[in-house]
């Protein structure tokens, strides 16, 4: 049994201020050892349930985070970061499952912990063949071109309720709960990662009950910006159609390339 695990931080166990994800702030360093204990526990949890070999992507702002001396050490892993609009580099037909760890609600989500698509900045609503999504389903439907189920999500309980919502059968490890967007309510940090190691555990259990997401293809991606300059330099992609003063459509034919917008 082979498990791709896709790292973010803003629903990382202990983070619940948002200087904790921030590269620049003096809090980050302490937001990145939490991130490193969760990311640890979901590894531990998904040999425990039976994965033979493991891919774990560090992803949150481009992949600096992991502290790789500390990170798990054993042979039956690999660490690696995302390139460009690759978001699971080495994703393939090979993998069984996709964990998602650290993870977020889709931007516009109630009592969402750091709620946002891609860029807090610029995106403010995104949807794939109509259906709104947030990076949860943008990364389930890579995997899912490769005919690969996401089998858990751990993060805040908005992530959680996303991922439960779209993906049924899903295993979920919420860690705290949004209370408004910049703060949370939270498991003590060594109670989170348990909660983790014991559900990935459960979720590699069950992955191969578990079907991938395959959408409708062509896929039509619809990104409304937060404002219309950043829609006027999008345009400027002749794949690119301008749909209004904030909004830009692209269609793509396969699943794969949903994250290259
Ligand atoms: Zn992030």
């Amino acid at each position: 049994m082979k498990i791709y695990i896709l790292c973010d931080m803003e629903g990382t166990s202990g983070i619940w201020q948002p200087e904790q994800v921030d590269l620049t702030s003096s809090q980050y360093q302490q937001g990145r050892g939490l991130l490193v204990a969760d990311v640890n526990a979901a590894i531990a949890g998904a040999f425990e349930g039976g994965a033979a070999e493991l891919v774990v992507c560090d992803t949150h702002a481009g992949g600096r985070n992991f502290i790789i001396e500390q990170m798990a050490d054993d042979p039956r892993v690999v660490y690696e970061t995302p390139s460009g609009g690759d978001a699971l580099p080495a994703i393939d037909e090979s993998f069984d499952g996709l964990i998602l760890t650290g993870h977020h609600a889709m931007a516009g989500t109630l009592n969402g912990f750091l709620d946002h698509t891609m860029s807090s900045a610029h995106w403010f609503r995104f949807t794939l063949n109509g259906q709104p999504v947030g990076e949860i389903g943008l990364e389930t439907a890579v995997a899912g071109h490769f005919g690969v189920p996401l089998i858990m999500v751990a993060g805040d309980r908005a992530a959680c309720d996303e991922a439960e919502a779209m993906f049924p059968g899903v295993v979920t490890a919420p860690v705290k709960e949004g209370l408004g967007r910049n703060r949370a309510r939270c498991l003590p940090p060594g109670r989170g990662q348990e909660l983790i190691h014991k559900r990935a555990a459960e979720a590699v259990g069950k992955a191969k009950e578990l079907q991938p997401w395959k959408p409708g293809l062509p896929i039509t991606l619809e990104l409304t910006y937060t404002r219309a300059d950043y829609a006027d330099d999008a345009a400027a992609n002749p794949a690119i159609e301008r749909i209004d003063a904030r909004t830009c459509r692209k269609v793509v034919p396969t699943a794969d390339q949903v994250c290259r917008f």
